[in-house]
């Protein structure tokens, strides 16, 4: 038998803004414990709760970069559980009638484009953090309220997934689509993006589905990648035996590498969902809808194919380089003062993309500006430096955030051009190694980069080694 995963990602993103969703509070990570916090996120009994609008904006502007269709009227239900975490009892959510439905993301896996389906954008809130004591006698757990109430955007996908690659791309795209719109930060270690999967296994050619589990508790790319890899397989090997695949929540447990049964799923009506009767229904104008769609910024699909239009770039370069806002923004303002659009984006994948990663810095950190990398080009280009030069002046651009030209002039490291003098090294070169010489004449081919390494040697790595074949080539004959 053949088998293939059917698996839907439902993404929890928590959205940028600087107040919780229904009241007033701080959203601020790292705050001291149950410091942001208010009667109306700690579900003290009178307290109502009001709609953020700027959060209603930002799941809006998502809704729109990802085409789905706008209701024009959702309201907010109340999801019933009980759970530490939980003050009220219940979590704010949508669920019969969600703010948005019907939309779709673009991915690219293996050079072939696959479009996956949304099923529903809708606003909640988030619960807060358990904290529990372990290896100590008498341990105590903890609850910090701080993130009751933070605004989330939860984002469903139709089951169009097949593989732990497609989920992948998939949530690399969405995370990229948010941090263009500037509407969540996209960490996923810090749990400001975080997914679920539903995985299911068929036999090939199938229609329906197989039964599903669901899988939590993968906080990294890599992470997603491996505990679907892992699912996929357990549940393979259960229906080959002959088994049956019990629907079930599951965690994924990176240090053993394996997902652990962690409870029964819940049916939705386990959560006796009603309407939110503290809240009336949200009504969108579609003059609201028209101003945030013409203020929607270049999203990257659409940048990375106009990086490869405009600036001739391979599209593994474009996507890349447009994978994040600032760095594709680094790129154009090079290319606006450099022409060699190929050369920028070498550069930036090379040179500048190592050196923020080894150190841990984003692209705003980066000390070699766009001005500053490009001078050092238009220096190459000249001559003035080498190619291999570049790499010691740029990082000493890196360290000092001075200028190439200055840093060249100061410290000498201008490329030698100078065809009398670099004839006179050749000459001492040829003098001190007369059995080379010899041995090169008689046909030792080989021997003619000795020859120039003595030479680059001789000049301190100086000579340009263009010139430096030349003249070689003329005394020895050949
Ligand atoms: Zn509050």
């Amino acid at each position: 038998m053949e088998f293939e995963a059917v698996i839907g990602l439902e993404v929890h993103a928590q959205l940028l803004t600087d107040s919780k969703i229904f009241c007033g509070c701080s959203t601020r990570f790292g705050a001291e414990p149950n410091h942001n916090t208010c009667p109306v996120c700690l579900g003290m009994p009178g307290v109502l709760p009001v709609l953020n609008k700027k959060v209603t904006e930002f799941a809006l502007k998502t809704a729109l970069a990802t085409d789905c269709q706008i209701a024009p009227f959702s309201i907010f239900a109340r999801k019933n559980y009980f759970y530490p975490d939980l003050p009220k009892g219940y979590q704010i959510s949508q669920y019969e009638r969600p703010l948005a439905e019907k939309g779709w993301v673009e991915i690219e896996v293996g050079g072939r484009k696959k479009r996956i389906r949304l099923t529903r954008i809708h606003l909640e809130e988030d619960a807060g953090k358990l904290i529990h004591e372990e290896g100590v006698e008498g341990a105590f757990s903890y609850v910090d309220f701080n993130r009751t109430g933070v605004p989330l955007l939860e984002i469903v996908s139709e089951p169009d997934i097949r593989s732990p690659e497609e989920a992948s791309e998939y949530l690399k795209t969405l995370r990229d689509i948010l941090r263009y719109l500037e509407v969540c930060d996209g960490n996923m270690e810090q749990g400001s993006f975080r997914c679920d999967a539903n995985i299911s296994v068929r036999q090939r050619g199938q229609e329906g589905m197989g039964v599903k589990a669901e899988v939590k508790n993968m906080n990294s790319f890599r992470f997603v990648q491996r505990a679907l890899e892992y699912e996929i397989a357990r549940q393979k090997e259960i229906l080959e035996e002959g088994g049956e695949i019990i629907q079930e929540t599951r965690l994924w447990e990176e240090n053993r590498g394996i997902t652990i049964s962690m409870r029964g799923k819940e049916e939705a009506h386990d959560y006796r969902y009603f309407p939110e009767p503290d809240l009336i229904p949200l009504k969108i104008e579609p003059s609201w809808i028209e101003r945030i769609k013409e203020s929607l910024p270049e999203l990257p699909g659409e940048r990375k194919e106009r990086f490869i239009r405009e600036y001739q770039l391979p599209p593994y370069d474009a996507g890349l380089i447009t994978g994040t806002k600032t760095l594709a923004d680094y790129y154009e303002q090079c290319v606006k003062l450099y022409s060699k659009t190929k050369v920028v984006s070498n550069w930036l994948m090379g040179e500048v993309l190592g050196r923020l990663k080894s150190e841990g810095r984003e692209v705003e950190q980066c000390p070699v500006t766009p001005e500053l990398l490009t001078g050092m080009l238009k220096l190459i280009d000249k001559g003035t430096i080498s190619g291999k030069m570049g790499k010691e002046v740029f990082n000493q651009i890196w360290a000092s955030g001075r200028s190439a030209e200055e840093i060249v002039k100061e410290k000498g490291l201008l490329q030698l051009s100078d065809a009398a003098e670099i004839d006179e090294i050749v000459d001492k070169v040829l003098a001190d190694s007369p059995a080379e010489v010899e041995q090169y004449r008689a046909g030792k081919d080989k021997l003619r980069g000795f020859f120039v390494g003595q030479v680059m040697k001789a000049s301190e790595g100086k000579a340009n080694p263009r010139m430096v074949n030349e003249i070689l080539k003329k005394r020895l004959g050949r």
